[in-house]
This record gives C-alpha cells, sequence and structure tokens, in this order.
C-alpha cells in the first residue's frame, strides 16, 4: 500500500531524540528555546512560543489577542474542525464566508460583508499547504481593527509575496502533527512580531505563571508545554524542510503534467502571490471525469493507493458549531462543491519514482 503520509524518521531524528533522552533533562528546557529561536528565524517574525499542538496554538493565540466570550471570528467553513473548535473554546461565535473556488481559501470578498460590531478577529487557513489571499485581508483587517490570525499548521515553508508563513497575519499558528509537513508526533508553534502577544502566549502555555517568579499566577492558564524530546525531532525536521519541501513541490509537477489535460480532473491552482507547499495535493474531481470522485477513491484503494477527503462535510454540519452559528442558513456553494471534489493523493517525501510512475499511470487510466 502507498501511505498518504509518513512520518520522516530517519538517523539525525533518532540521534537528536536519544541525545534528549540521555541528557536526562526530557520537559520544556533548552531544546524547546534552542527549537523556538530558529523557528522564528526561520519564519522571520521576531518570536516563537512552542505549545503542545497546533489546536493549543490556536487556543492560545485567541486569548492572547483578547478574544473571548460574546465576540465573533470570521472563518471558513472548510478547514480541519480545531480551527472552529479554538474559537469556540473562547467563547466566541465562528462567522464563516465561502471559500474562492480556485485556491480552497477564504475568500476576502465575502468577510467585509460578515464584520459588525461584534467582529473581532478573522482566522484564515493556508488550506492544503498554499497560504490565503493575506494582502486583500489584512487590508480588511486594517480598516475594521481587527486581527488576523493565520493557521498555518499546513504550511511551514510557505511564501506569499516576499513572506512566509507564520508572518503573514498578527499571529500564525502552526501545528507539528506527525502527518504534518515537519513533524513532532505531536507539537505547535506560535510566531509573531508582537511582543504583548508574545508574553501573554508564555504565560498561557504554563499555567498564567511569571517566568520570573515561581507560583506567581497572572492569569488563568494551560499546561500546553512542548517536551524536549519532541523539540530535538521537531530541530532536526527543520535541517531538512527545504530539502523536504522542494520534493514535495516536485512530485506536485509531475502530478500536474500527467493530469493536466485530463478531461475532469482539476489540478491544484497556486495564486501568483503564493508558493504551495503540498501538505496536500489536491484534485477536485468532476463530473465530467469517468467515475466519481468516491469511485476514484475506491479504485485508487484497490490498486494500493491511499487517498484521502479533506473534507467530506462543511464544519457548520456537525451540531456542535451549527448551534453556535447566528443563524442557520448557511449557503456556501463553493465550500459544498469542494467537498464532494476533493481527492488528495500521496505527495510525501519518501515516494519512490516507480511509486510516482504508478500513480500517474493508475489515475490516467482509470476505468470503472
Ligand atoms: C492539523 C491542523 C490543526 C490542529 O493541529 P493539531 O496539532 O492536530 O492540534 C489545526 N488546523 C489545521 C488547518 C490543521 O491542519
Amino acid at each position: 500500500m502507498i501511505n498518504l503520509s509518513i512520518p520522516i524518521i530517519g538517523t539525525p531524528e533518532i540521534k537528536s531524540v536519544v541525545s534528549v533522552l540521555r541528557s536526562g533533562y526530557i520537559v520544556q528546557g533548552s531544546k524547546t528555546k534552542e527549537l523556538e529561536e530558529r523557528f522564528a528565524a526561520f519564519c522571520e517574525t521576531k518570536y516563537a512560543v512552542a505549545v503542545s499542538n497546533g489546536t493549543a496554538a490556536l487556543h492560545t493565540a485567541l486569548l492572547a489577542a483578547g478574544i473571548g466570550f460574546g465576540d465573533e471570528v470570521i472563518t471558513t467553513p472548510f478547514t480541519f474542525i480545531a480551527t472552529v473548535n479554538a474559537i469556540l473554546m473562547v467563547g466566541a461565535r465562528p462567522v464563516f464566508v465561502d471559500i474562492d473556488e480556485y485556491t480552497f481559501n477564504i475568500d476576502p470578498e465575502e468577510i467585509a460583508k460578515k464584520i459588525n460590531r461584534k467582529t473581532k478577529a478573522i482566522i484564515a487557513v493556508d488550506l492544503y499547504g498554499q497560504p490565503a489571499d493575506f494582502y486583500a485581508i489584512n487590508r480588511i483587517a486594517e480598516k475594521f481593527g481587527l486581527r488576523v490570525i493565520e493557521d498555518a499548521a499546513q504550511a511551514v515553508n510557505a511564501t506569499y509575496l516576499t513572506k512566509k508563513t507564520g508572518n503573514l497575519g498578527d499571529i500564525g499558528c502552526f501545528s507539528f502533527y506527525a502527518t504534518k509537513n515537519l513533524m513532532s508526533g505531536e507539537g505547535g508553534m506560535i510566531t509573531t512580531n508582537d511582543k504583548k502577544i508574545y508574553e501573554q502566549a508564555k504565560l498561557l502555555r504554563h499555567h498564567g505563571q511569571s517566568e520570573k517568579v515561581r507560583y506567581q499566577y497572572n492569569c488563568l492558564g494551560f499546561n500546553y508545554r512542548m517536551t524536549d524530546i519532541q523539540s530535538a525531532l521537531a530541530l532536526s525536521q527543520l535541517d531538512r524542510i527545504d530539502e523536504l519541501t522542494l520534493k514535495r513541490q516536485k512530485i506536485a509537477g509531475i502530478y500536474n503534467e500527467a493530469f493536466g489535460k485530463i478531461p475532469g480532473l482539476i489540478i491544484p491552482m497556486v495564486a501568483k502571490e503564493a508558493t504551495h507547499v503540498y501538505h496536500q495535493y489536491t484534485l477536485r474531481v468532476t463530473k465530467d471525469f469517468r467515475m466519481s470522485r468516491d469511485e476514484l477513491k475506491e479504485y485508487l484503494q484497490r490498486n494500493g493507493i491511499q487517498s484521502g477527503i479533506y473534507y467530506p462535510l462543511p464544519l457548520y454540519t456537525f451540531s456542535h458549531i451549527r448551534k453556535s452559528l447566528e443563524n442557520n442558513k448557511n449557503i456556501f456553494p463553493k465550500t459544498k462543491l469542494a467537498t464532494t471534489e476533493v481527492l488528495s493523493i500521496p505527495v510525501h517525501p519518501l515516494l519512490t519514482k516507480k511509486d510516482i510512475i504508478y500513480i500517474c499511470a493508475k489515475i490516467k487510466y482509470a476505468k470503472k
């Protein structure tokens, strides 16, 4: 079976984790500090705060930005559930806007229509590894005085105009979950250029405890710390992230060639301002294709190729989210269509040449 994703655990990862285990200091310490410094430099932000996972990063980011009960946060219904759960976790209300049909990211043109007195922030997601349209998003945010949070969980090392992901809004949030492009099993990171956000995020991560005075609690906080074991793993991934990213982009290039002219298949579109890091390589399987999206998925499975549907349902489908919305009239045709057409195929750096040729051929000559 060709898996949709495989965590990259080579000699460097093993050596670096073993050295932390041997050191006897395994919780948040010098390795995590080193990761934060190197990650901030990598994203070209002033600060970075490591946390236990991407959901914790989003939760902490919203709290650090002062978002809470009664506030509204604009976001996309076509994302992983954690993006929206984090909004609910701080007591705020998610307000959805539809996606752009070409990039699958939030459509900036739809955002302004949903802004009112209660609107405090926008969470834009860099879906599949392509940055959202942050030029337009930041312009709207500036006009209305909103905070911009970038959910970059899928887009480490992507760029938009002259900037890296994590540096496109006020706060960037990353996940280092095992399937992500840079992984540490579980793990996460917040990036920002705002010193107040940075200080607040550090407090929230560690029970609200002051870094200077132990057992002095400045606010309600959490245990969202990342361990040095995970940070060591993430550091060895960071060492080779450019090489790993390039491999994904090369494979995507081969797929684009192979599938670009097949009737009924639409290859991923990359906006001219952006680079795509292909956390997922996602095809649209339209009604003009020889078989339905679900049939193609089954056919690939029968032929030993895993594929994934990200995401099969718009998030307003789920009752705990639906009941938080102001009204149930959620008409998002582009999101709805995307949920029925998207199919992500393996694009991870451990695919062999043979795997790639095999996948191309199987899709090219797919028959019912
Ligand atoms: C993975 C992911 C998250 C959550 O990260 P965890 O580390 O699993 O908590 C949030 N948003 C998006 C878009 C993701 O892909």
